[in-house]
């Protein structure tokens, strides 16, 4: 997620003629149509659950909710009356999406899907469940709250980080009592064994195929390299350094993932709400830990492009096992800029870069994960053809190859990634 709840109290009322998006003449027309016509996969989205008539509407879509943060000065792109949203709510499924709900009932997110053209979405979420089918909605739960095994009464300096680190320890409790743990093991080596490992374990066995870290939205992303008696010290006494104890339990968590073929996944770049720490989420912050030659075995997605720190995220996709996603951006920034950074990373490292959305449900009913989805995919498609156009035009590559980096980023480097068929 990366965005407030504070959005539904902006009035949504569309700026008289601006409620279409204006037309581009940046994109080369057949480079337009090989990338409309690309079924894509998604590497980053939280797509809601349908919930049939009478029954609980979803709350699984992420792990720390956006309808949590104090109001914020949202961007433009985002508040509901931006024009690309009105647009998006028209065009997904005529504005009427009730209906659409009522006709579809527990197909409705697959339909979403075809409506988009996105093949498989990764469901950033606490947990799949009906609706979700495994053959479109691949699964990547939170890992965070496992690194908080002791009171986080120390970290919380503003109301945010207040519901956020509740929202953890209540996930803790549940892979506590997923695992069949029914208090705090004594020694960290037992937490990690019969909590972390057993957690990871069982939802690879449930199919998941990343671990998702919203760290940025607790602490900076500086994950050291601590010495084990140090975590433990606070694991076992709760005094000392506690940044220690996270710091070790994450890497065992990364090496984890490594061992069982998921890849971890960073928030990285700006996010929601007025307290969020935009330097703490520079994926600079991460180069220690993707030179640590003892977790080149796990592979490290940069979600959101890191915006805006995404020239500089380039830069590390050198780094054999790391990559990164488009998303978000997408959603805060027109897709001239977003382009611009395409283009960068595509010219660089083509093989690490990824298209995704961020389906987020912002402010439903009015802009719900398919509105986000809609809006996002429409701009990352066109940023992606601005990006291969100038590409073309300035005699960097042929067609055939402008093609190719299409498909390679709508498609085939997170199916090759994540192994999918
Ligand atoms: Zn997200």
């Amino acid at each position: 997620m990366i965005s407030a709840h504070s959005l539904v109290a902006v009035a949504a009322v569309c700026a008289l003629a601006g409620c279409t998006a204006p037309p581009t003449a940046s994109v080369d027309p057949q480079i337009a149509g090989d990338i409309a016509g690309i079924k894509a996969i998604d590497n980053h989205a939280h797509p809601v659950r349908p919930a049939l008539e009478g029954e609980t509407p979803d709350n699984e879509y992420d792990a720390l909710p956006v309808d949590n943060l104090e109001p914020q000065s949202d961007q433009f792109l985002l508040r509901p009356a931006a024009p690309e949203n009105m647009e998006a709510h028209k065009q997904i499924f005529g504005g009427d999406k009730a209906s659409a709900k009522k006709r579809y009932g527990r197909d409705y997110a697959v339909k979403v899907l075809d409506a988009l053209n996105i093949d498989i979405m990764l469901a950033n979420r606490v947990a799949l469940g009906p609706g979700l089918p495994t053959s479109r909605f691949a699964w990547v739960p939170f890992a965070d709250a496992l690194m908080y095994p002791l009171p986080t009464d120390s970290m919380v300096h503003n109301s945010d980080q207040k519901a956020f680190f509740a929202l953890e320890d209540k996930l803790l409790q549940r892979y506590y009592a997923e695992s069949g743990v029914t208090a705090k093991p004594a020694t960290l080596d037992e937490y990690l064994d019969k909590v972390v490992r057993a957690t990871l374990a069982r939802q690879r066995a449930a199919g998941a195929v990343a671990e998702k870290f919203e760290m940025a939205y607790l602490r900076a992303l500086d994950i050291g390299n601590p010495a084990k008696a140090d975590a433990e010290k606070y694991y076992s006494t709760g005094a000392g350094d506690y940044k220690a104890l996270e710091d070790y339990i994450f890497r065992f968590i990364a090496s984890e993932c490594g061992r069982l073929g998921m890849a971890v996944h960073f928030h990285t770049g700006a996010g929601g709400g007025g307290y969020f720490n935009v330097t703490g989420s520079n994926p600079m912050l991460l180069e220690p830990l993707f030179n640590d030659p003892a977790l080149r075995k796990t592979n490290f997605v940069m979600l959101h492009g890191g915006w805006p720190f995404e020239h500089q995220l380039a830069g590390l996709l050198t780094k054999p096992n790391v990559y990164m996603d488009f998303s978000a951006q997408t959603a805060m920034n027109y897709p001239h800029e977003v382009a611009r950074a395409l283009r960068a990373w595509l010219e660089y490292v083509p093989e690490k870069v990824m298209y995704a959305t961020d389906a987020y449900p912002f402010a439903p009913p009015g802009m719900g994960w398919e509105e986000a989805g809609y809006a996002a995919n429409k701009a990352g498609r066109e940023a992606l053809g601005i990006a291969l156009t100038g590409m073309l035009r300035d005699g960097e590559i042929t067609r055939d190859r402008a093609r190719e980096l299409a498909r390679m980023a709508l498609r085939e480097n997170a199916r090759k990634l994540y192994g999918f068929k």
